[in-house]
C-alpha cells in the first residue's frame, strides 16, 4: 500500500491527522508530513482519513 498526497490541493489543515495519527501529522512547521509506505494495519484508518478530507487529496494504491 502506498498513500499519495497531492500537494497543490493539500491545505494543511489537518483533518487526516484526527482520522489516521499514526499516517499523518502536521509538522511544526505547520506542513502535512506523512508515512507514504504504512503499515497494512493501518488500511481504515487511511481510507477515513482520505474520505474526512475535504478537498479530496490523498490518493490509496495497492
Ligand atoms: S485532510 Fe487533506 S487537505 Fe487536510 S491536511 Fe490532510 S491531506 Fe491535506
Amino acid at each position: 500500500m502506498r498513500v499519495i498526497v497531492d500537494r497543490a490541493l493539500c491545505d494543511d489543515h489537518g483533518q487526516c491527522e484526527i482520522a489516521a495519527p499514526n499516517v499523518f501529522r502536521i509538522g511544526v512547521d505547520g506542513k502535512l508530513e506523512y508515512d507514504e509506505r504504512p503499515d497494512p494495519s493501518e488500511r481504515d484508518a487511511i481510507e477515513e482519513a482520505a474520505d474526512a478530507c475535504p478537498l479530496q487529496a490523498i490518493l490509496v494504491q495497492e
